[in-house]
């Protein structure tokens, strides 16, 4: 039987490891087949504090592991989470075909980017195509140059109103003739002349593979069926995260996106199974709030078994 049963790798699931691990409590990790969750997915992290040169996102997941590892953390590398039970206690969390008894489970799975699905996406992710602009919008390929927001929700006005402090300019790119983001955020970014919004439009593909970087994206107006080119030199893809929640449907409470809805502090609705971390956060979604949820999920747990 563990005492605790921690799912995820990210930012959350490694400080959740850290302080359990740190209160004898012997927490096993299960790290799900993206060790390092999405931060591993970017290049230099420049906002977590206590790196002013930065790091590689990489980089401070391994500082993460090994900090959890030093401190006792039992760890189960690739393993993927099947399903869970938890109709009754002790908590049952399938793993590769093996069911794993505990008193209490965090939940830290992470959120998805969703993306776009068109070709040069994926070949030029991180060439050029990114998918936060607070991680990546400094970067020296993206200053002074003409860049690309793809979406119309609160993400995209966001990063596109941060991105102007080192474009030359933004195009917003929506498949709509109207924003879907809250009226002050889409008035703050309409007003900023750096943001050009363009219309029903729907980008079909980044270029340039040929070149292994971004040089530009072919849009195609929905409206006149009229096909353009438009020369950028990054495509920042913002059009939602989509929470890895799917095994936990029917079990934990959830809103209607999939983001895990907690009552006090980081409990969920079942007593004993607390959530940190972007599955469980909708607004913030950064390293620094996954890593300060998986720290109350840490402790409002060890509290919750000493209450035993
Ligand atoms: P979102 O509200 O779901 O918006 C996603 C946007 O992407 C929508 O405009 C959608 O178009 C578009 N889209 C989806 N799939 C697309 C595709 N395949 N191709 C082109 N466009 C596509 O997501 P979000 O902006 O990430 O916001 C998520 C949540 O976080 C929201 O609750 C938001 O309020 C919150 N948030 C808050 C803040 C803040 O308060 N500071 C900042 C960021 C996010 P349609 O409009 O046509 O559906």
């Amino acid at each position: 039987m563990e005492q605790v049963v921690i799912i995820g790798s990210g930012c959350a699931g490694w400080t959740a490891a850290i302080y359990t691990a740190r209160a004898n409590l012997n927490p096993l990790l299960i790290t799900g087949q993206q060790p390092g969750g999405l931060l591993t997915t970017t290049s230099s992290v420049e906002n977590f504090p206590g790196f002013q040169n930065g790091i590689e996102g990489t980089a401070l997941m391994m500082e993460m592991q090994e900090q959890a590892t030093h401190f006792g953390t039992q760890i189960q590398y690739l393993s993927r989470v099947e399903s869970v039970d938890f109709s009754s206690s002790p908590l049952k969390v399938t793993v590769d075909g093996k069911v794993i008894e505990t008193r209490s489970v965090i939940v830290a799975v992470g959120a998805g980017h969703r993306h776009l699905g068109v070709p040069g996406e994926h070949e030029l992710e991180n060439r050029g195509v990114t998918y936060c602009a607070t991680c990546d919008g400094a970067l020296p390929i993206f200053r002074n140059q003409p860049l690309v927001v793809v979406g119309g929700g609160d993400s995209a006005c966001e990063e596109a109103s941060y991105l102007t402090r080192f474009a030359s300019q933004v195009y917003l790119i929506h498949r709509r003739d109207s924003l879907r983001a809250s009226k002050i955020m889409a008035e703050r970014a309409l007003a900023n002349p750096k943001i050009t919004p363009v219309w029903n439009s729907v980008v079909e593909e980044v270029l340039d593979v040929a070149q292994n970087r971004v040089t530009g994206v072919r849009l195609k107006n929905i409206v006149t069926e009229e096909v353009s080119t438009l020369d950028c030199a990054g495509v920042f893809v913002a059009v939602g995260h989509t929470p890895n929640t799917q095994i936990f449907q029917g079990q934990l409470t959830m809103d209607e996106a999939g983001y895990l809805v907690l009552g006090e502090g980081s409990r969920t609705n079942i007593p004993g199974v607390f959530a940190a971390g972007d599955c469980a956060d909708s607004v913030y979604r950064q390293a620094i709030t996954a890593a300060g949820m998986g720290c109350a999920a840490a402790i409002d747990a060890e509290r919750w078994l000493a209450g035993l």
